[in-house]
């Protein structure tokens, strides 16, 4: 089954807000078959509530005791993960100054107290149909067209993500650049289509290693790899580089053309954000003096060490001095 299979059937999910539990009651009976619905009474639980029930449509009510809904939605718009959800407030206020701020501070839609069953039903059909066009949108674009593995855009937005954890956090972050070894060849033999034959079993044997959650597999371009190892020192970056590295010899993918092996065979560079000074020592302050960047550059000069030595291994540039 496809990303695509799995969002069609996945039932929708409705976060009800309303400090009045005769509405969200009321919300509740209308909204029966539309999907799973989850509900508070609190505004100041919104943001924590859609975290973990990460809805598809969000009905906020305006005036409540704790907080403004008006605030609720700035507040949910500004989260990450949260910003791509419509908000549609459901509100007893009829005046257009407040039709036009709600608006403004990013809900999708404004409904009027006492909700109305019809009309309720279907602004709230056209929301989720409208989200799960964007959510299939957002994964295409999020994918390598042949592989089927993360693309290169969510690699680099993953990747300056991490190391900005990382320079908060002070957990190792580790980086394998992973490169296909004679591959031209490997074309010119076999031809193209082969040669994309190949790199799609490639990146169905690293994603089957690289399983721990926040891991990630992406094709860098061509048949260059990478995976992105949150909390993961040097050596168990090292461990899992050459776990990857026998797991594709394992395979024995034929290549009579290979000037390493007769079967193909990948190198690996590797490198772990620990080798930086991250300005993480006792009353400093996270210093930004390097970046995202270097650690891919890191993982690239070991990688061509690997090369270098002889392909069908994995390196770390401090090899080189060996
Ligand atoms: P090395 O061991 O030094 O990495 O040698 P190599 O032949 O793998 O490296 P080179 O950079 O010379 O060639 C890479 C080849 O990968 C050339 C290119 O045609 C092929 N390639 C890149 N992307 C794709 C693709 O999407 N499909 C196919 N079939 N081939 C691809
Ligand atoms: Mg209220
Ligand atoms: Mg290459
Ligand atoms: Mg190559």
């Amino acid at each position: 089954m496809t990303p695509f299979n799995k969002m069609d059937t996945k039932e929708p999910c409705i976060l009800v807000i309303d400090d009045d539990p005769g509405i969200v009651r009321g919300l509740i009976q209308i909204l029966k078959g539309m999907g799973k619905i989850h509900f508070t009474t609190k505004g100041t639980e919104a943001v924590k509530l859609a975290l973990e029930c990460k809805p598809d449509l969000i009905m906020l009510d305006i005036e409540m005791p704790d907080i403004n809904g008006i605030e609720v939605c700035k507040q949910l718009k500004s989260d990450p993960v949260l910003n791509n959800i419509p908000i549609l407030h459901v509100t007893a206020h009829t005046d257009l100054e407040t039709e036009a701020l709600a608006l403004s501070s990013g809900a999708i839609d404004f409904i009027h107290k006492p909700p109305n069953p019809a009309v309720v039903r279907a602004r709230v059909r056209n929301y989720l149909a409208m989200k799960q066009q964007n959510d299939k949108l957002r994964l295409l674009s999020s994918l390598d067209g042949l592989t089927g593995i993360a693309n290169r855009r969510i690699f680099d937005e993953t990747l300056d993500h991490e190391w900005l954890r990382t320079c908060r956090n002070g957990f190792p972050l580790s980086l394998l650049m992973i490169d296909v070894d004679n591959f031209k060849s490997y074309n010119d033999l076999y031809g193209h289509l082969a040669g994309d034959e190949c790199l799609i079993t490639i990146a169905q044997i690293l994603k089957s290693c690289v399983k721990r959650p926040g891991e990630l597999v992406a094709r860098y371009g061509g048949e260059e790899f990478v995976v992105l190892a949150p909390h993961c020192s040097a050596d168990q970056a090292l461990k899992l580089a050459e776990m990857i590295r026998s797991e594709i010899v394992s395979k024995a993918i034929n290549h009579e053309a290979s000037d390493t092996e007769a079967f193909i065979t990948i190198s690996i560079g590797v490198a772990c954000s620990t080798t930086f000074d991250l300005g993480l020592h006792e009353g400093q302050a996270s210093s930004n003096l390097t970046k995202a960047v270097d650690l891919l550059q890191l993982a690239d000069k070991a990688l061509y060490n690997a090369k270098k030595l002889g392909r069908n291994r994995v390196s770390t540039k401090e090899d080189n001095h060996n």
